[in-house]
């Protein structure tokens, strides 16, 4: 899940809360190039008997691809992984005013400091323009943001410089998290077999799991998922991807249909932790 560390909009003590209301067993905190969440959600963790998984996602680029990774259980405070996300950071503080200029030219004037008061995290990035956005009546909604101007194509569209998903993964690796392919599903990857090569070229340069158990995958996407997993010998991960109100379609916990993510997987992914 994603806390107001990155692009979410419930703080990482308060998504601790909702998964103790609604009876989680345990929740992973997975927030866009930062672990600036973990810290607070470990902490009301422990005080209301929930376990937090600590992790983030990182965007990379992979031949033709444009993955999501995930990084599960890093050592805090790792400096590789630091490094890694100290430069991914610098390409957003290079694209967002790049952004503005542009949203500035088609008329739709947006300042840094409106931004910013959108997000006041970390992590700042698209999302959090597209809010400034409906806020300021340019659009109806954040959808509209994306679909007009924000999204590949779009009026103000900039490309982010990307890391390589080999240099994410070893980074990863370095900081002894285990490293999973989110969501694959959202690659528009529909057959087992391309999803093998996919995956199989990601082993390569050190990947240890595929995301199965997923919102908006459907049974035969998970299906798919973890049959391309146990052929390589992969861990199955699940999430929900929650958001909080920026997506309010997604429901904490729900790892595909009405499902939960079942916890035998937890247990599947800590082993693996343990075995790097
Ligand atoms: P950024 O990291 O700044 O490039 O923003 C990426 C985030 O923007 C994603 O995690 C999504 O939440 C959101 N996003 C990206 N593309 C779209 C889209 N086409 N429609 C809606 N939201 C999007
Ligand atoms: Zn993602």
């Amino acid at each position: 899940m994603h806390t107001t560390a990155s692009d979410g909009s419930v703080t990482p003590g308060e998504c601790v809360e909702l998964a103790g209301t609604l009876g989680l067993a345990a929740i992973g905190i997975t927030d866009h190039d930062t672990m600036a969440g973990v810290g607070e959600a470990q902490a009301r963790g422990a005080e209301l008997g929930v376990e937090v998984v600590a992790g983030l996602e990182l965007t990379a680029s992979h031949g033709p691809w444009v993955v999501h990774l995930l990084g599960y259980c890093p050592e805090p405070g790792d400096p590789g992984l630091e490094a890694l996300l100290t430069r991914v950071r610098a390409s957003r503080d290079e694209r967002n005013p790049q952004i503005l200029r542009r949203l500035a030219a088609v008329g739709c004037p947006v300042s840094a400091d409106e931004v910013a008061a959108e997000a006041g995290s970390h992590v700042v990035g698209r999302p959090h323009i597209a809010a400034a956005m409906v806020r300021k009546g340019y659009v109806r909604n954040f959808q509209e943001a994306f679909d007009k101007f924000l999204a590949a194509g779009g009026a103000a569209y900039v490309e982010r410089r990307r890391q390589s998903a080999a240099d994410v993964i070893a980074a990863i690796l370095g900081a002894r998290a285990v490293p999973v392919l989110a969501h694959p599903g959202a690659l528009g990857i529909h057959s087992a077999e391309e999803l093998d090569r996919l995956v199989r070229s990601l082993v390569e340069v050190g990947l240890r799991g595929v995301e199965a158990y997923y919102h908006a995958h459907t049974a035969r996407q998970v299906a798919i998922c973890r049959r391309v997993a146990e052929r390589q010998g992969l861990v199955v991960t699940g999430g929900s991807d929650f958001h909080g109100a920026g997506k309010p379609d997604i429901q904490l916990g729900r790892g595909m249909g009405n499902m939960h993510v079942p916890y035998h997987l937890l247990v599947g992914l800590r082993a693996a932790r343990e075995r790097l």
